[in-house]
């Protein structure tokens, strides 16, 4: 079933709350998934299932600086699609992958910003864009968002 980004931001307070913490790593190692850092060229990172077991691929090619959007947003495959195979998805069939790609975004950026907002981020000092570029944020999720987080 499809979810609009207000039910997305409100899985991921809920799922902060009931680990507590924002850490994108943390957070999948408490959800039982694996974390796998792979010398991949074609991809920043994807999610695998394979007999139960979770993985979380993430490129060694990838930006430093963009690790915690890349954990992220597999953390929202894996939890927000569980039942599919999203490398399966977007390599090897023409089923239209945007929907989830779309909720994986926003559901890596409200964690990301819950995790900078308890940092003690205050967003009236750098946009949301500045914010959104420096840890590899697609901008059309930023605009996506800016309709609740009128803070931003
Ligand atoms: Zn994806």
């Amino acid at each position: 079933m499809p979810m609009n980004n207000t039910a997305i931001r409100q899985y991921v307070q809920e799922l902060i709350e009931k680990h507590n913490t924002c850490s994108p790593f943390q957070l999948a190692e408490l959800c039982g998934i694996q974390l796998v850092y792979a010398p991949i060229k074609s991809l920043q990172g994807y999610y695998i299932k394979s007999s139960r077991i979770k993985i979380i691929v993430i490129s060694t090619e990838a930006d430093d600086a963009h690790l915690g959007y890349i954990c992220a947003h597999e953390l929202g495959h894996a939890l927000l699609h569980d039942k599919i195979n999203m490398h399966y998805l977007t390599t090897k069939s023409y089923f239209p992958a945007g929907r989830y790609e779309r909720e994986a975004d926003v559901f890596a950026t409200e964690l990301m910003l819950a995790g900078s907002m308890e940092a003690g981020c205050h967003y009236e000092d750098f946009s949301i864009y500045d914010f959104m570029r420096s840890n590899g944020i697609p901008e059309k999720v930023a605009e996506a968002l800016s309709t609740y987080h009128t803070n931003l």
